[in-house]
């Protein structure tokens, strides 16, 4: 068992300059069917930081009479005398300075400005990308590491795993529409994934994850879980695990990252 202090373990905020940037398309490709991933870069993108693994950017997808980004003495910002276009929060997925790229990946679903903008991606198209505004550091000094989620959370949980360092441990249950989905992580932890699968049922329900983390036998020692889904699922989850399987809530997180018949919904789950 770690002999971490609790101090090692304390989660930090540190918070960055805002910058809207306009990236270029680099690449679009599939990862799984409903999995699109955009590899984004140009000058704009140098100076980027995100140092917690479920930062996130604000993507924005202006339509027609929305106000355009002006560059300006303090950087590009939006105009006052239009609408901003709307934005949706995405996770930076991996951020490679020495490439200068950033990618972004898509779990496309059946209707939403950033689905549609994801499916129709080309190279050469310019995306407005804004953040992250501060980042939530989460120490790896556990004896193990929970990730729990949907497939809006994938982005977050391959790059945990991939900056986990050797000699750590994670325990990832994860729900998909099927195994065509199912992703392979790269990582130098000691992994193992639960894959829950829809097939056919509409996402944002409850059940599969709830069953899936009832069943799941935990390593022994201390452990942060991290929760990301739809909003009432990453409610319930965050109480299931406190009550059942012994998590500490100083030591959780869960968040809303999307919610039923609404857009563009961030929810934080921290109290009952
Ligand atoms: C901090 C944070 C990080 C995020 N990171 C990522 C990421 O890296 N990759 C990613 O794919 N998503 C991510 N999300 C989720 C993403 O922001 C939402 O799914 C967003 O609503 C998608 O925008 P949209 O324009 O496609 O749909 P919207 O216009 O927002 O929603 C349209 C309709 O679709 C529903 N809906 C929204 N998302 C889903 C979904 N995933 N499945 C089924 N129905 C849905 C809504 O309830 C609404 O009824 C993140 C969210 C947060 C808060």
């Amino acid at each position: 068992m770690s002999s971490a202090t609790e101090t090692d373990r304390t989660p930090q905020r540190v918070r960055h300059t805002v910058r809207l940037r306009p990236l270029e398309v680099l690449r679009a490709e599939r990862l799984t069917p409903r999995m699109l991933r955009v590899t984004l870069g140009g000058a704009a993108l140098e100076g980027f930081t995100s140092l917690g693994f479920d930062d996130h950017v604000k993507l924005f997808f202006p339509r027609p009479g929305d106000a355009l980004p002006v560059a300006g003495a303090e950087g590009v910002s939006f105009p006052e005398s239009a609408p901003r276009p709307p934005a949706r929060d995405y996770t930076p997925r991996r951020y490679d300075a020495q490439a200068g790229t950033l990618a972004i990946d898509f779990a496309l679903h059946e209707a939403g400005p950033a689905t549609a903008w994801a499916e129709q991606a080309a190279p050469g198209q310019t995306l407005l990308v804004g953040g992250p505004r501060g980042s939530l550091v989460i120490p790896t000094a556990f004896d193990w590491h929970l990730l729990v989620g949907d497939e809006t959370a994938l982005p977050a949980i391959g790059r945990r795993l991939e900056e986990l360092p050797a000699g750590s441990r994670a325990v990832v249950v994860a729900e998909v529409e099927g195994p065509e989905e199912e992703q392979t992580f790269q990582s130098a932890a000691s992994v193992s994934v639960s894959w829950v699968h829809r097939r056919g049922a509409a996402p944002g329900r409850l059940d599969g994850l709830s069953a899936a983390l009832a069943a799941a036998a935990f390593p022994p020692g201390a452990f942060y879980a991290w929760v990301a889904a739809e909003s009432q699922v990453a409610k319930v989850l965050r109480r299931q695990l406190i009550a059942e399987k012994g998590a500490e809530p100083r030591w959780l997180k869960a968040a809303g990252y999307w919610k039923l018949g609404q857009s563009a919904v961030h929810e934080q789950h921290a109290e009952d």
